[in-house]
């Protein structure tokens, strides 16, 4: 990369009678030419990650910043009257829904940053995950699409590289788009665009279709097979044409890494590929994959463990179907010569009850099997995935999730990162974990970064301002809980715990109560009814706060909309407090913990997830930990009444009587639904998540963090504990151990 003449380039760029538009396409094009331009020697062995989901957020900062040119930029241009902020406007690339998609943008970042040749392969939707609005409270979908205004001008469409993707009934074109990934090496992120008529088109357009409906099923196939027979379909055409039939050598330059269950089917294309086309044997072909194949679990919800019913399978890709069963015959057979249990074979089998379970085609065939966090892998080992573990525990391993800290901290937070500079040079920049050398017992140093948060807050507040039209409270504690929604974070939890509080004020019970705000950011799933109730539920508890004279000036709730990566980078670096608040051992790691660490929030959570771990490093004393453990949550199944429990408790009761009383208007049921949903059996056991049994023991530690906030030192040493503790949370970390101990490059 030539800097200089980059930036020679930007200083000739005219502005004037120029629309935003055609600037933004402009200087991108000016860094992607450089970008391109790069020569590089890339290594043999490179490692490929497979991922439905990408959430890149807004590239043209991070590109700037990467190229190390952001600064420069921005000053020439203001010199020509023209702020680079306008491109703030520019809609995020979310072709991903939460963590997992999040996670595999930051682990692209890490790898081009330490060098790793890692390319990434995934869909390139017409539309991203929907943008958010609420009307009367609830939440409404429009469709996200993002290429409409700004365009795309960080990636190349490839059309000499396209490939075909046969299904029964139609054959379909995959386009690749290649987005390049700069750092110290550059990588590649290809995602394929379907092409070739109106209903090949249908496989990109959305990001999770609805898959209530057997059509809905059908089209999630084959978006998955899609994406993973082309990229297969490519390297191993690539890998013959260079290097002829033997594919004994394929696993010496490939090595894959499946982004949890949706890209399952690269496995059986693979198989078919090397069987039917190049006339392998099924056990050499399996050899070879079992080589080649990694696999990491996010989750062990049930109903997030793909299970895709064989004969839908039939229908669209027979060939696929064969292969699969074949593999489950053959695989039963391997494990009865090794001495298996039948019981453990039912349980790893890879049809069971008439489904391809896509997991343990994964397991199966994987070389190695990690989870994200180490309370999850030790999941995975004792129970989902157990008789595996029994029979190959070498296969299983640990790695924590992590986030890039050049979006995370340099990008979004440059006050901080500034800090670090003055305090321990330019160092840290390279060698993240430097960090931990700050003094958090120095009263300057303390005093610094209390003002560095004071400044964030200001500029989030008018973020928000800006956005929703509702002014922050000054002089509060800002504290967020911003994830997607879903039952088992328990945003139903929060809320209910902030109408606690609002009673206890109203009651004069919190004489001493420091303003506090609460800022959520989530969408819920398109389908996902109670998730909805929920937003609901909170956008009201919002106005009768807010409209409440007593109390308007104390307590603050506030849900903005459309929360993406851009919204992130603002909350993490304005927030004092971290919610992390799953029910124990359903959140796989988390991320969002991590991002709002890196800010130095404090956590208020669980022990779930990579909260174990963010104790451990920043120091459970700077933290709030609360509610049940995973051991606790095992006793108390079966025996846990949410009924009586409630019964026994009035401040419970009085706060979920607020559900069904008349407190909030609920003509349509929606919160007498979410009453159902803790004190009935619905589609879950009543109160499955424990909602009720953790809610006065969060309540305790909303409290003590109120409190503690009004001592300035001691509560800025906590936050500045956690900023200095997070350099273990880089995915520069996670991308090292991924290609130390898994992928060998
Ligand atoms: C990081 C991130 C997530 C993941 O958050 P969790 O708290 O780990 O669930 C989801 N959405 C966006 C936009 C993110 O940036």
């Amino acid at each position: 990369m030539n800097r200089e003449r980059l930036l020679e380039t930007l200083w000739k760029i005219e502005v004037k009678n120029k629309t935003a538009v055609e600037l933004y396409q402009e200087i991108s094009a000016a860094c992607m030419n450089e970008i391109l331009s790069e020569k590089q020697k890339i290594p043999a062995r490179r490692a490929y990650y497979f991922s439905v989901e990408y959430l890149m957020g807004r590239m043209f900062f991070n590109n700037l910043l990467a190229l190390g040119i952001l600064d420069e930029a921005r000053e020439i241009f203001a010199r020509k009257g023209f702020d680079l902020n306008t491109f703030e406007d520019v809609e995020d690339a979310a072709l991903g829904n939460g963590g997992l998609g999040r996670l595999a943008a930051c682990y692209l970042d890490s790898a081009a940053n330490e060098g790793y040749p890692l390319y990434g392969f995934g869909i390139r939707y017409k539309y991203g995950l929907f943008r958010q609005k609420f009307i009367h409270g609830e939440q409404v979908e429009e469709a996200d699409d993002w290429l409409r205004t700004w365009g795309d001008p960080w990636s190349v469409r490839r059309e000499n590289e396209k490939i075909e993707v046969g299904f029964s009934d139609m054959v379909v074109t995959a386009v690749p788009y290649d987005m390049p990934i700069y750092g110290n090496s550059v990588n590649i992120l290809r995602l394929f665009q379907a092409e070739g008529s109106p209903e090949a088109e249908k496989i990109s357009e959305y990001l999770y279709p609805a898959d209530d409906t057997e059509d809905g099923k059908l089209l999630r196939i084959r978006q998955e097979y899609f994406f993973s027979a082309a990229a297969v379909g490519q390297l191993v055409r690539k890998y013959v044409k260079n290097n002829g039939k033997n594919f004994g050598h394929f696993p010496d330059f490939h090595v894959f890494q499946l982004n949890d269950t949706h890209a399952v089917f690269a496995v059986a294309e693979f198989l078919r590929l090397l069987t039917k086309e190049y006339h392998l044997t099924l056990p050499r072909a399996v050899e070879i994959a079992k080589k080649t194949f990694n696999y990491t679990n996010h989750t062990i919800l049930p109903e997030a463990l793909e299970c895709w019913d064989v004969t839908l399978v039939e229908k669209i890709l027979p060939e696929i179907a064969h292969i699969l069963t074949r593999l489950h015959i053959f695989a039963k057979r391997e494990w009865r010569t090794c001495g298996y249990q039948k019981e453990e074979i039912a349980e790893m089998s890879i049809v069971c009850g008439g489904k391809f379970s896509m997991a343990n085609v994964a397991v199966y065939i994987s070389g190695h099997v990690n989870g994200v966090a180490k309370i999850h892998t030790k999941i995975l080992k004792e129970r989902l995935f157990a008789a595996a573990y029994r029979h190959a525990p070498e296969k299983f391993l640990n790695v924590t999730n992590g986030v890039t800290q050049r979006r995370w901290l340099l990008l979004c937070n440059e006050e901080l990162a500034r800090f670090y500079d003055r305090n321990l040079g330019h160092g840290w920049r390279e060698n993240f974990p430097m960090i931990e050398k700050i003094d958090c017992d120095d009263p300057e140093i303390l005093e610094a970064f209390a003002k560095i948060k004071e400044t964030k807050k200001r500029q989030l507040a008018s973020y928000i301002e800006k956005r929703e039209g509702v002014k922050l409270l000054e002089n509060a504690i800002y504290i967020a809980q911003v994830k997607r929604l879903h039952e088992y974070k328990r945003q139903l939890m929060t809320a209910l715990a902030i109408l606690r509080i609002y009673f206890d004020l109203k009651a004069g019970r919190l004489p001493d109560f420091t303003p506090t705000v609460f800022i959520f950011g989530a969408k819920a799933a398109g389908s996902y009814k109670r998730a909805k109730e929920i937003i609901l539920f909170l956008n009201k508890i919002a106005e009768l706060i807010a409209s409440d004279g007593e109390v308007n000036g104390k307590l603050q709730v506030v849900f903005v909309q459309n929360y993406d990566v851009s919204y992130a980078e603002k909350i993490v670096a304005g927030s004092d407090v971290s919610l992390q608040v799953s029910t124990a051992g359903f959140e796989a790691s988390g991320t969002g913990n991590m991002k709002l660490m890196l800010s130095g929030a404090v956590t208020v959570g669980t022990m779930d997830g990579a909260n174990i771990e963010i104790v451990e490093a920043a120091g459970r004393e700077n933290n709030y930990i609360f509610g049940a453990t995973v051991e606790e949550i095992g006793e108390l199944c079966g025996i846990y009444d949410p009924v009586s429990f409630a019964t026994r408790n009035p401040r419970i009761k009085e706060v979920t009587d607020t559900l069904t009383d008349g407190t909030f208007e609920d003509a349509d049921g929606k919160l007498k639904d979410l009453a159902a949903s803790l004190f009935e059996e619905t589609y879950n056991r009543a109160d499955h998540y424990y909602v009720l049994y953790d809610l006065l023991p969060l309540v305790d530690a909303l409290l003590k963090v109120n409190g503690e906030y009004q001592n300035r030192v001691l509560f800025t040493r906590k936050q500045l504990k956690n900023a200095t503790h997070s350099a273990f949370f880089s995915s520069d970390r996670a991308i090292k151990t991924y290609a130390e101990k898994i992928w060998g490059i």
